[in-house]
């Protein structure tokens, strides 16, 4: 049965529509294809070799495929604004170019005023924060229970989406409690969901070259189960791009899917490339948009018990993450109005998108847009306010 939050059994679906050619003809994507079918799982192995396989169009058709059954025609997004709350922070991840040394000129921290004033100007259009940043030496649990608090007594009907693992592993350290206990608080304080930044690549050989000092794949796995747990939902992402081998990036995605079988508390997957520059990772490659679109298709094919996949647009930049939604990609990151770790690394995606916008470039697709709120409890259909005459091309100006 469909609703607007997808079809009920999307196995059923998945067998009612017609395989593509570029699968049928392909002896590894069959495969792939009849185990999906009889409700299975690719393996791990499969996985690699979907990685490695020279058939681009036929992996790209099945993840468009496992997509479609599940969500038809519709992609989801929300309404949100990004809040980084200080770009300071004690470590030194290789691919960061957001993070600065406490006496930089440019290093800031925002008090609890501050906070609420930036999201003051979009508090009547959003019902999402999503707020991450550094590792500030000397904040403790006390400042971001004030930040929740005051945002919740102010805009009770924004929910909060804040702190990746790694900010939770140096607040609990700060403040001389367990992970458990620093969940407890700050949930109380008013964090609805965790936003699942700082996965990257969840194999510790990778992690000790690109990002030594943050948490551990264990670490974070942990940390995101005791989240699930206290019925704390989580979202879940993978950097890749840096150093890793395509096998790597199977065990990423193996690992993610092995502790959402325990816990069913991942909500969303965002993968995104590095964005290199020539100061940060030089041993890094820009992913090509084959890479890319690759890579979002087999999460979708490997992912099979996490719901969403998201585009993440402000990385990928609104015309490869429409591609993404054809590929398996479900969702789309919102309206934004205000990004930093991004737009540092080096994305020129546009942050003032409203929703109009973004159901345009969800219609220019043939697709249908339906807003979510940040917890995917609620759903309903978008309808533009723009006329008809807006989807006209422009008309060259005459000289
Ligand atoms: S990625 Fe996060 S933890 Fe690493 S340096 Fe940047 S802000 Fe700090």
């Amino acid at each position: 049965m469909s609703t607007l939050a997808g079809f009920s059994d999307w196995n059923t679906q998945f067998n009612e529509l017609e395989i593509p050619i570029s699968i049928s003809s392909d002896t590894l994507l069959s495969e792939c294809y009849y185990l999906i079918s009889n409700g299975g799982r690719i393996s791990l192995e499969l996985g690699i070799k979907l990685f490695n396989h020279s058939n681009l169009s036929g992996i790209l058709a099945l993840g468009n495929l496992i997509k479609k059954s599940r969500y038809g025609n519709y992609v989801y997004f929300n309404e949100n604004l990004h809040v980084n709350t200080t770009n300071i922070c004690i470590l030194a991840c290789r691919f960061c170019a957001f993070r600065k040394g406490p006496r930089h000129s440019e290093a800031y921290s925002l008090n609890v005023k501050d906070y609420i004033k930036q999201i003051m100007p979009y508090s009547d259009r959003i019902d999402e924060i999503h707020s991450v940043g550094g590792l500030h030496p000397e904040w403790k649990i006390e400042h971001y229970e004030e930040l929740y608090r005051e945002s919740k007594k102010k805009y009770p009907n924004i929910m909060i989406k804040s702190l990746t693992a790694v900010e939770i592993k140096h607040i609990a350290n700060r403040s001389g409690l367990s992970i458990q206990n620093t969940l407890i608080r700050l949930s109380d304080a008013g964090l609805d969901s965790l936003p699942g930044g700082g996965a990257e690549i969840l194999v510790d050989t990778v992690r000790n070259r690109i990002c030594r000092g943050k948490e551990s794949s264990e670490e974070y796995l942990n940390i995101h189960k005791i989240a699930h747990n206290l019925g704390i939902s989580t979202n879940c992402t993978m950097l890749f791009g840096t150093v890793e081998t395509l096998d790597e990036r199977a065990i990423h995605l193996d690992k993610l899917r092995k502790l959402q079988d325990e816990t069913n508390g991942f909500q969303c997957f965002v993968p995104y490339p590095f964005l290199p520059d020539k100061s940060r990772l030089p041993e890094a490659q820009l992913a090509t948009l084959n890479e890319i679109l690759r890579v979002i298709a087999i999460s979708r094919i490997m992912l099979d018990n996490i719901p969403h996949i998201k585009a993440y647009r402000m990385n990928l930049g609104s015309q490869t993450a429409s591609l993404a939604l054809l590929v398996g990609a479900d969702d789309l990151d919102g309206t934004v109005s205000h990004e930093e770790i991004m737009q540092e690394a080096g994305s020129n995606a546009r942050l003032d998108t409203d929703s109009d916008e973004l159901s345009r470039l969800i219609e220019s697709i043939d697709s249908i847009p339906i807003k979510r709120n940040t917890l995917y409890t609620e759903f309903s259909r978008f309808q533009r306010k723009l006329s008809d005459d807006s989807r006209r091309l422009p008309i060259a100006q005459q000289a």
